[in-house]
């Protein structure tokens, strides 16, 4: 089992497999994009497959895949299928932008892969263009409610942006009128690749909530599990549920279980630290599973305790992008 210097334990890996997208969210990068990886210093599959037979083996038993955008690497079944086989991974997920998943629901539904994360910032197409500066809103909002409709537990996350979509948090809620879904409202973090600048937030997880109790102020708190960075919420009546994610606030650090590892194989022990090491051509090199895993409970024995002693630690870490983090 894998436990760090403050005596968390570490259940939970968070995968990127790529560092491209096919959309280009205003919060997350700019237009033109960043300095994309190249291809040779991505994980192969086979290489992401391996790493995560050795993080099961070391205790974890739910894996996220992320990135990047998941879907755009064409070979991406071949890991989910991978992944299904492994014994002691009791939780195989996905965040995604929901653009490219279509052709890939039934086989990920017979896989058993059930929870998926669908970012979707604005329920209005034109705000959804403008912060994607793409226009898929009809393929990700049909997916999305396909998701739903399929049987996976989806849960929407919805960065709230000051002056860009605040104003669709209410309809967004909605949803949860209709559907059993989650929407959980993120607070914006500063990893945008230098896509704007950030100073602080205006719209953080209490005043979201404050926004959403004057038209529901029945709403009611819901138990969450001890490692969750959401608190929920449900509205009388409503066949879903809502939460609001702390991830500027930082409230949530004391109970962390998870672990970061980037397309490129860097691993990030905390999302407001550098990378304390890179796998990648450890895991290319001679060296045995047993030297890997080493390493990996390295950089976990030493941890930041909080988010912003991670921040004081690692100063610049917020010139990177959430496309090179995986979220
Ligand atoms: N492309 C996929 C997606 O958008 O779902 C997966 C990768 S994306 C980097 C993972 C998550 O990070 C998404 O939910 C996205 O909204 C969130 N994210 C990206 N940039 C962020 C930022 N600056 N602040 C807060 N969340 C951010
Ligand atoms: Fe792509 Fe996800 Fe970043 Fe949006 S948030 S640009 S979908 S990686």
């Amino acid at each position: 089992m894998l436990v760090d210097n403050h005596n968390r334990k570490i259940n939970y890996v968070r995968l990127a497999v790529t560092d491209r997208c096919n959309l280009r969210c205003n919060y997350c990068m700019p237009a033109e994009g960043i300095d994309f990886a190249k291809n040779d210093k991505l994980f192969t599959i086979d290489e992401l497959g391996r790493l995560s037979e050795m993080l099961v083996s070391q205790g974890v038993d739910k894996i996220r895949i992320t990135g990047g955008e998941p879907f755009v690497r064409k070979d991406l079944m071949v890991l989910f299928r991978r992944l299904s086989g492994l014994k002691g991974l009791k939780d195989i997920s996905v965040t995604t932008n929901a653009t490219l998943i279509g052709p890939y629901i039934d086989e990920l539904k017979e896989l058993g892969v059930k929870n998926i994360n669908v970012s979707m910032d604005a329920i209005n197409r034109e705000t959804f263009e403008r912060i994607t500066r793409r226009d898929q809103y009809d393929t990700v909002y049909n997916n999305m409610v396909r998701l739903i409709t399929e049987g996976f537990n989806v849960r929407i996350n919805f960065i709230a942006l000051d002056k860009q979509n605040t104003e669709d948090i209410l309809p967004m809620l909605e949803l949860t009128k209709h559907y059993n879904v989650s929407v959980r409202f993120l607070e914006e973090m500063p990893f945008n690749g230098g896509s704007k600048k950030f100073q602080s937030i205006v719209w953080d997880y209490k005043r979201i909530l404050a926004h959403i109790k004057e038209a529901h102020p029945d709403y009611r708190e819901l138990e969450s599990p001890k490692t969750s960075t959401s608190m929920n919420y449900k509205i009388p009546g409503f066949k879903g549920t809502f939460g609001v994610i702390p991830s500027f606030s930082r409230t949530f650090c004391g109970s962390c279980n998870r672990l970061r590892i980037s397309a490129t194989g860097d691993v990030i022990t905390c999302l407001y630290a550098k990378p304390s090491m890179n796998i990648r051509d450890l895991l290319r090199s001679d060296h045995s599973g047993e030297e890997v895993k080493e390493q990996i409970c390295k950089a976990i024995g030493n941890r930041a305790k909080t988010g912003f002693e991670a921040q004081q630690r690692h100063k610049g870490v917020f010139d990177s992008s959430m496309t090179s983090i995986g979220g």
